[in-house]
């Protein structure tokens, strides 16, 4: 093994022969490719990240072309057009967000000082913040202005090392508004150059011109906005909140039995303020993953494990909510695939995997590498990019990070901070260029 260079990154043009658009990263002291069947991983298989020392990649275009030990690599493909070299450092896929609500208007920052004050969420609501503040909001926000928004996030998501978003709407909560955030979110993705998997949330929440008729409007979503949103094919999953106040677990059942009827497989909020049958809902309806399962139950976690339904955890919420965590090791025990996000949103800022990675290994008891693979091949997973992205393998797209760290356990061990020396997405250096003057 090379002696470890530390201190950067060094890329260089390379000569005339190299293809065009290619990209050599050499001598990673641990290159995470996480090789493994394929499908989400649970159990054992859960804690394998496939871990090559002096490890190295060749991609060409967006995609990975050859993966080994540097010395395999650079006698099979001596030179590419752009080499980073991660001596010392930790290469591993790029994040994948599992869940987001990154398109909005207005701002929430008001609600921490209600928040360090005491208040609940019924009298943040009552001063006229929450959830339908964001509603409001957004509304009456253009749809530039909503992928304005969108694309700002997205960049600042990517430089934290995460390079595919699963994004939410619900928080239009009628057909044109929905469409419109829908809209938002493909054009930031386009612009940003992140890819983002897009979920119809029109069952957020009841919106105020329905209050107390919750079924009148879970009506209208049936009849008129679900189908317009899988006519314009602006969605790849349905989601529905299935809490006390919001929705119940047969308003779920009938939405995401339309959904499926259209194309569109489930998602659901499910179990976070109480046991309101999330867990098991999404077993049912054979649901792509249950999220937040704060208060699951053990029948819910059960028929989710036979059912291969993924648990996709968000302890930023947790965090940002003053609520218990998630159980994680509860759900491994289980043989449930556990993935993470970071629920961005107004109420939870928070943009950073490693953040999540850092809290997942803290509070819902995930070792260091069952975080990461649950920020990586089990999100990808959850939202249905599982044979393009998280792993470092052939075939998969070039998407890479080169942490400033020694081993993956510093992802885990370091709150807060920002590891990700270098971005590589879709096989171009997005972030760490500055290095390579
Ligand atoms: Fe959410």
């Amino acid at each position: 093994m090379r002696p470890a260079q530390p201190h950067k990154i060094r890329a260089v043009r390379g000569e005339a022969v190299a293809v065009a658009r290619s990209l050599l990263l050499v001598h990673a002291s641990e290159l995470l490719t996480l090789r493994g069947p394929k499908g989400p991983r649970a159990r054992e298989a859960a804690s394998d990240l496939g871990i090559l020392e002096d490890g190295a990649v060749y991609a060409e275009g967006e995609r990975i072309v050859d993966v080994g030990t540097s010395a395999e690599i650079l006698t099979r493909h001596p030179r590419a057009a752009t080499t980073l070299d991660a001596s010392g450092k930790v290469v591993l896929p790029g994040f994948v967000d599992a869940h987001t609500h990154a398109i909005f208007a207005g701002s929430r920052a008001q609600e921490v000082e209600w928040k360090a004050q005491g208040l609940t969420y019924a009298e943040i609501a009552a001063r006229g913040g929450g959830i339908l503040h964001t509603v409001r909001a957004t509304r009456e926000a253009s749809e530039a202005d909503l992928a304005r928004l969108g694309l700002e996030r997205l960049l600042a998501f990517v430089s934290l090392g995460t390079t595919t978003v699963e994004v939410k709407s619900g928080y239009g909560l009628q057909t044109q508004d929905e469409l419109k955030m829908l809209r938002a979110a493909a054009d930031a993705a386009r612009t940003a150059g992140v890819d983002v998997v897009p979920t119809f949330l029109g069952a957020h929440a009841v919106p105020p011109e329905f209050e107390g008729r919750s079924d009148a409007y879970l009506d209208l979503l049936i009849s008129e906005t679900l189908p317009a949103v899988a006519l314009a094919r602006s969605a790849a999953y349905c989601d529905v909140f299935v809490e006390e106040g919001y929705f119940s677990a047969a308003q779920g059942r009938r939405l995401l039995q339309k959904a499926a009827s259209l194309g569109l497989p489930g998602k659901v909020h499910a179990d976070e303020l109480s046991d309101t049958g999330g867990a098991a809902l999404a077993a049912e309806v054979r649901a792509v993953s249950a999220d937040h399962l704060l208060h699951a139950s053990d029948a819910g976690i059960e028929a989710m494990a036979r059912a291969g339904v993924i648990a996709t955890l968000l302890p930023a919420t947790s965090l940002a909510s003053r609520m218990p965590f998630a159980d994680g090791r509860r759900l491994l025990a289980a043989g449930v695939p556990v993935a993470l996000g970071t629920d961005f949103n107004p109420n939870a800022w928070c943009e950073s995997m490693q953040l999540v990675i850092a809290l997942a290994c803290h509070h819902n008891g995930l070792l260091p590498a069952q975080a990461i693979m649950a920020a990586t091949v089990n999100a990808a997973y959850a939202v249905g990019r599982g044979e393009d992205v998280g792993t470092i393998e052939r075939g998969k797209l070039a998407d890479l990070l080169v942490l400033d760290a020694p081993s993956y356990h510093h992802l885990g061990y370091r709150i807060g901070g920002d590891l990700v020396e270098a971005v590589v997405k879709r096989g171009r250096v997005r972030k760490g260029r500055a290095l390579t003057k």
